[in-house]
């Protein structure tokens, strides 16, 4: 939670200084100030991995965002005091790479100079890249050394090349490992820190030491390492579920990872976010004010998205406007509008706002009743439950199984042998 946030928002909700005309109580009191904006300069990609979420014909579009349509959406956010004290504008949903720098150069110049004009109230402007690393040359290089003092970088690498190439393909069908490697390298070489994100497939399951190892050689170069699991065989085409079988598979994994970054401390560590998280959630459940995770990951505006055609979501990072596209009746999915045709403030105060936040509202009451991780859970799977279950209030799926169950029960039985070892 960033500080600050909730003082300053609470004391505008109550003297109505946000978008007037919003009358629904129950929407004012669920709208969050934006903590993170992605922004999708293109939809673009010069890959074709197998598990990706954007459409094919999405990723083989060349639509640039135009950058009037970034400070439209800035200067709506900035005098509707909608963004948060820390604002992290991430790069994202397309390959942001195959872009220019001097793309990005004018962005954040742009973005830096709105910013300083809401005077004293500014928000601190961070900035975000997550690449596949393919591109990655001397010019970006510079570009991410030139901005070290404001931008982090994520790179999309699944580890050893056999894992890795087996799903993270051109468009030619041929694994890209050499050219993502070469790019980390090159990063190395100009002393440019990265983090990673590792998607872990049926393959990996049965490589953790493999995998583990590969990115500890590079843990010095490190800002942080995080890994999603593709638990839905639909999503990767290998045959991974949740059956009795493959829980003992995810379950053995995670303690077999946890095992191997618990050898070494210090710098010599491989910072797992996943576990690190996990451990922060696990230790304040047991608090008298524990947080609400379910319900404030997904709260409205928290996370906003802007994709290259002017659509707007919430909710979730990188939401596209595909997912569930007929479910609210227009063809836009979870969109709340498009900023070529609406403003921000009326797509605020829309129904359409209103029925998801209620239909979320919903699913988080279900998972609170129902489920005895609620208060240790990430929360992030309202659609998915929807998409499973063709209902809101609908309890598990194969991704809460293995993100949040599985994994906390072997941080659990890890905490706990290691307990009995220091016993
Ligand atoms: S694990 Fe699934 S069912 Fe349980 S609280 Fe989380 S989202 Fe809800």
């Amino acid at each position: 939670m960033i500080q600050g946030v909730f003082g300053p928002w609470d004391e505008l909700l109550a003297k109505d200084r946000l978008f007037p005309m919003q009358s629904n109580k129950v929407m004012q009191s669920s709208l969050r100030p934006v903590e993170l904006l992605v922004l999708q300069g293109t939809p673009f990609c010069n890959l074709n991995c197998h598990y990706c979420d954007l459409s094919a014909t999405s990723r083989r579009s060349k639509q640039v965002m135009p950058f009037e349509l970034i400070e439209r959406l800035f200067c709506q956010l900035r005098d509707g005091r909608l963004l948060s004290a820390e604002l992290t504008i991430v790069w994202h949903s397309g390959e942001p790479l195959t872009l220019p720098p001097e793309y990005y150069e004018e962005a954040i110049s742009r973005l830096m100079r709105l910013a300083q004009e809401g005077g004293s109230g500014a928000p601190r402007l961070h900035f975000d890249f997550q690449t596949n690393g393919v591109l990655i040359d001397k010019a970006w290089c510079e570009f991410f050394a030139r901005h070290r003092h404001h931008l982090d970088l994520g790179v999309s690498c699944d580890g050893p090349a056999d894992l890795h190439d087996r799903h993270r393909t051109n468009w030619g069908g041929r694994g890209t490992h050499a050219q993502t490697v070469r790019g980390m390298d090159l990063l190395e070489l100009h002393g440019i820190p990265y983090n990673i994100i590792a998607v872990v497939t049926a393959d990996t399951l049965s490589q953790p030491d493999a995998f583990y190892e590969f990115f500890a050689k590079r843990r010095k170069q490190l800002t942080g390492f995080h890994f999603n699991v593709l638990a839905n065989g639909e999503d990767g085409g290998e045959g991974v579920g949740y059956g009795a079988d493959d829980r003992d598979r995810y379950f053995e994994f995670f303690r077999r990872l946890l095992t191997l970054s618990r050898r070494e401390e210090g710098e010599d560590k491989l910072q797992i976010r996943n576990f690190s998280h996990t451990l922060g959630r696990i230790l304040a459940a047991e608090g008298e004010d524990r947080p609400r995770y379910v319900a404030e990951g997904t709260a409205p505006l928290r996370q906003l998205n802007l994709d290259a055609l002017g659509n707007v979501t919430t909710f979730y990072a990188g939401l596209s406007v595909d997912t569930l596209a007929d479910l609210y009746g227009d063809g836009n999915g979870f969109g709340l509008g498009n900023l070529n045709q609406l403003s921000l403030s009326e797509m605020l105060s829309s129904d359409k706002l209103e029925r998801m936040i209620n239909d979320f509202a919903v699913s988080t009451r279900y998972c609170e009743t129902n489920c005895d991780y609620f208060d240790v859970c990430t929360g992030g799977f309202e659609i998915t439950k929807r998409l499973k279950h063709g209902r809101f209030d609908a309890g598990e799926t194969i991704e809460c199984a293995t993100h949040v169950k599985t994994l906390i029960d072997a941080m659990i039985a890890d905490i706990s042998e290691h307990l009995e070892h220091v016993d």
